[in-house]
């Protein structure tokens, strides 16, 4: 069993990072460098340790932070379930905060801003418009129009990719400036090392941060609860606000939402501009998949970018999830063709079809409106050019939209055999190439039935 856990131990670390949202300098901080101390096999207790002389407040740290989503990932990558312990092995250097060559050491002093998040390749449509011209504007006059600057939205948005798009276009204009990039639960973190290891160290970041040009400060809701890290955050704003420093500040929720945030802090993030970012729409998504795949520099099938784009429609990460899976999939398999259904098999554990809530009857409801035929007309054998047409891209759209097999397919529109259904669907897809109002036509419906 050990042993299996060894084997998935990258994998693990990384699951824990996607599924749990952990940022990268946490994950290089904390996850990255743990490794398996030690697991008994009979009570199934799995001791994790870190490289470093992390003090016990840390360890507690760890144990109430990483414990449940070890467990949880654990079970779900190996099938076991274990209890998880932390521990610290290195009994020399005397503190995270003293050996230079600690990971955390280098996190705070790096200027950690990632190059490859950048305006380039953010893509604006109608959910992020007025964040991203927000940013921009704050990214040519720092400190001058809106301060701070406020964005919320769920995860998976965009918030820390244009908070490092906004950091990275001042260091191009200005790389004299001092930038800084600190996800609020690094400010907890320093915090509660400071507590324990005296406040020299804490009051270091401290000085750093008040010496920024520009602050950025992602997934404030954090800090919320900590009234100690409230209370070294306002000073710190404060002074940075009042020296006329740009300020931009990340949430997933908007500050009055923030129950257990200071008065004070929410109304100094009020003085700003309050931006958000909804989730993308349907033309956002694929626009966002058709990115990707030039950067990645693969082309893939325009249904595959779909069929994708169609069924993740909360998250860009799991959008970008996705399509990483096809590509490292076509790479590894240069000589196979990707079809749709090779496609839905590779993302099976990503796209869940039950969650598609698209029923071949509705489906047929919406193209019977639209064509102003009869529902009821295109499952009967009626044979009018109009209800034909409606029957066949029926079909052509619940192969595109749902998961169910022909032989469903062909019972949803009146008992045709699976390869009437083939006919209709190749029909269709040759029209939609051909065709421009065809084309436009299943644009529409699609439009429709995905509701955004
Ligand atoms: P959040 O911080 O809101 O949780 P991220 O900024 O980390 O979300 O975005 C998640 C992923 O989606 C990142 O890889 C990011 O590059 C990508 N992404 C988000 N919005 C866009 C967009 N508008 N255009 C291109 N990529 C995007
Ligand atoms: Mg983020």
């Amino acid at each position: 069993m050990l042993s299996l856990l060894q084997e998935h131990w990258t994998e693990i670390k990384e699951r824990v990072r996607d599924e749990y949202e952990i940022t990268r300098i946490s994950y290089e901080t904390w996850l990255l460098p743990m490794n398996i101390s030690s697991f008994d096999e009979k009570n199934h207790i799995l001791v994790i340790s870190h490289p470093e002389n992390l003090n016990p407040n840390i360890i507690n740290y760890l144990k109430s932070r990483f414990t449940l989503p070890f467990q949880v990932i654990i079970e779900e990558v190996t099938g076991l379930r274990v209890s998880v312990n932390f521990s610290s092995e290195d009994k020399v250097s005397d503190s995270i905060f003293t050996n230079n060559n600690s990971a955390t050491f280098n996190a705070i002093k790096k200027n950690i801003l990632d190059p490859k998040y950048t305006f380039d390749n953010f893509v604006v449509g109608a959910s992020n418009r007025f964040a991203h011209a927000a940013s921009i504007s704050v990214s040519e006059r720092p400190a001058e129009e809106y301060n701070p600057l406020f964005i919320y939205g769920g995860p998976g948005l965009g918030k820390t990719h244009l908070m490092h798009a906004i950091g990275n276009a001042i260091l191009q204009n200005n790389p004299g400036l001092s930038v800084r990039y600190i996800p609020a639960e690094r400010l907890v973190e320093a915090v509660v090392e400071g507590t324990f290891k005296g406040r020299e160290k804490m009051m270091e970041l401290k000085e750093e941060l008040k010496n920024s040009d520009v602050l950025l400060v992602d997934d404030i809701q954090n800090i919320i609860g900590t009234e100690s890290t409230q209370n070294e955050f306002f000073n710190t704003f404060n002074y940075l606000y009042i020296n006329k420093k740009q300020i931009v500040i990340s949430s997933d929720r908007p500050p009055k939402e923030m129950e257990n945030l200071n008065d004070r802090l929410t109304s100094r993030f009020e003085m700003g501009l309050i931006v958000d970012i909804n989730t993308p729409d349907y033309e956002t998504r694929m626009a966002i998949l058709r990115k990707k795949e030039d950067i990645e520099g693969i082309s893939i099938d325009n249904e595959i970018l779909q069929y994708i784009a169609t069924n993740l429609k909360s998250n860009i990460r799991q959008l970008e999830g996705a399509l990483n899976k096809v590509c490292a999939f076509k790479k590894l398999n240069p000589k196979e063709t990707l079809n749709l259904n090779t496609v839905k098999e590779i993302l099976k554990d990503t796209i869940n079809p039950e969650d598609n809530k698209l029923t071949p009857n509705h489906i047929i409801k919406v193209v019977a409106e639209h064509f102003g035929v009869k529902a009821e007309d295109i499952k009967s054998d009626k044979r009018s050019k109009d209800v034909s047409l409606a029957r066949h891209v029926s079909m052509y759209l619940i192969r595109l939209l749902t998961d169910i097999s022909l032989e469903e397919i062909g019972k949803a529109v009146g008992n045709k055999d699976h390869s009437t259904i083939i006919y209709g669907n190749d029909k269709i897809q040759k029209m939609v190439q051909k065709d421009k109002d065809m084309e436009k036509t299943i644009e529409i419906l699609k439009k429709k039935l995905i509701n955004n």
